[in-house]
């Protein structure tokens, strides 16, 4: 992701921080300020932020680690400032999956919070009850429950235990991004199918959305209204990507295949790759040694980028051997689009050499499988979730001229 830079890898999943993240440090800085706190008390609340980012991270692997026993991949984790996401690879297949795979997350804080909890300092009978009010203050500002001083490590504890419970429930709020959308998703999906399950998950995020925005405008509340804003667009988001693994599915690599390519030899120039990319259909070659076996793939940049050098005097004639990429998959006439879109997409295959009955028919690339998803949205585009809005502000309309 762009913006985003590595910290740390566990089990072997990256987890990445989006530079806007630094900023949450500077606003503790300023708000700290212009409360004239104390040096330690901005570094508690410092280290308090960076706790509960931990149990983000904690509970983004949580999701990570469940994916990976019903064999999905996690590409990253990446942490911003409103939350942490794990980048799965795909979803699970089974719907009895993805509901264990979301429910993990929104588990690992309720588990942080319970065992927290039993630490000695917070587990006496005093300090339990001290808990329950100083949660009932936040929760209920206008309450007066009684609150002795807390010391700054109980204080510390308590909001973590608080905060862990409080994204708990959030995220179990049944609308997407949130686990709770895809803890519904699942569910439904067990009688009718993922693409309906989506569809019906979708509208309730998008009414809840809809309410939520309601109540924040109502109340002034403007980033109760942003979120309710971001909740409803990321729903209709998820409805287009689930739709387009199911257009996916339907379709193979033959579908979209180009069995006209130019083929570059080893000891060709680069140079002689100009003409077709001039013209604009092929921006990505195969390379072939003079027995015709496929040594590898020679992408754009790497054909303008030998231009440049010989264009500004720096090589000459540079040959399509010296620049090709050996690192390439090939895949069947058969395969289905669904399962080359993670190789064009997260791989960054550009090219994908194409055989039927163990001969090489032809190439996709990633200009033809872009089209084609492009194309299916347009068409797609009659059964959009956003259409049932309008739909239902259609009908009744159309009900209005009938009467
Ligand atoms: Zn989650």
């Amino acid at each position: 992701m762009k913006g985003a830079f590595q910290i740390a890898k566990f089990f072997g999943i990256p987890v990445q921080v989006h530079w806007t993240f630094m900023l949450i440090f500077v606003y503790v800085f300023y708000e700290g300020m212009g409360k004239s706190m104390s040096w330690s008390e901005m570094g508690w609340v410092m280290v308090f932020v960076l706790a509960l980012f931990a149990c983000v991270v904690l509970h983004e692997f949580g999701h990570a680690l469940t994916a990976r026993r019903f064999g999905v991949d996690t590409r990253d984790i990446i942490l911003s400032p409103i939350g942490g996401v794990a980048r799965l690879d795909r979803l699970p297949e089974q719907p009895m999956h993805e509901f264990l795979v979301a429910i993990a997350g929104p588990m690992v804080n309720i588990a942080i919070g319970a065992v927290l909890s039993f630490i000695p300092l917070l587990a006496s009978e005093e300090s339990r009850q001290n808990f329950v009010n100083l949660f009932m203050q936040v929760i209920y500002p206008q309450s007066n429950f009684f609150v002795s001083d807390p010391s700054p490590l109980q204080y510390f504890l308590f909001g973590l235990v608080a905060l862990n419970i409080i994204l708990a429930i959030f995220n179990l709020l049944p609308a997407f991004p949130m686990d709770g959308g895809r803890v519904l998703r699942a569910l439904l999906s067990l009688r009718l199918g993922r693409l309906r399950a989506t569809q019906i998950a979708v509208y309730i995020g998008q009414l809840f959305a809809v309410l939520l925005v309601a109540y924040g405008l109502w109340n002034m509340h403007y980033i109760t209204a942003l979120i309710g804003l971001f909740v409803f667009f990321t729903a209709a988001n998820e409805y287009r990507m689930v739709k387009l693994d199911e257009v996916l599915e339907g379709h193979q690599a033959r579908d979209i295949l180009r069995r006209q390519f130019t083929k570059l030899y080893t000891h060709d120039e680069v140079s002689l790759a100009l003409g077709p990319l001039n013209q604009g259909i092929e921006r990505n070659f195969l390379v072939f040694d003079e027995w015709q076996n496929l040594v590898g793939v020679l992408p754009e940049e790497r054909i303008l980028d030998a231009a440049k050098k010989e264009r500004e005097g720096e090589q000459h004639s540079i040959l399509a051997g010296q620049l090709v990429n050996n690192r390439f998959e090939s895949i069947l006439a058969s395969d289905s689009l669904k399962s080359l879109f993670p190789k064009m997409q997260w791989k960054g295959h550009r090219i994908l050499p194409v055989y039927d009955k163990g001969k090489l028919v032809g190439v996709v690339d990633k200009n033809a499988l872009n089209n084609f998803i492009s194309l299916q949205a347009r068409m797609e585009k009659q059964n959009s979730p956003g259409r049932f809005w309008q739909g239902l502000f259609r009908s009744r309309r159309g009900r209005l001229e009938n009467n």
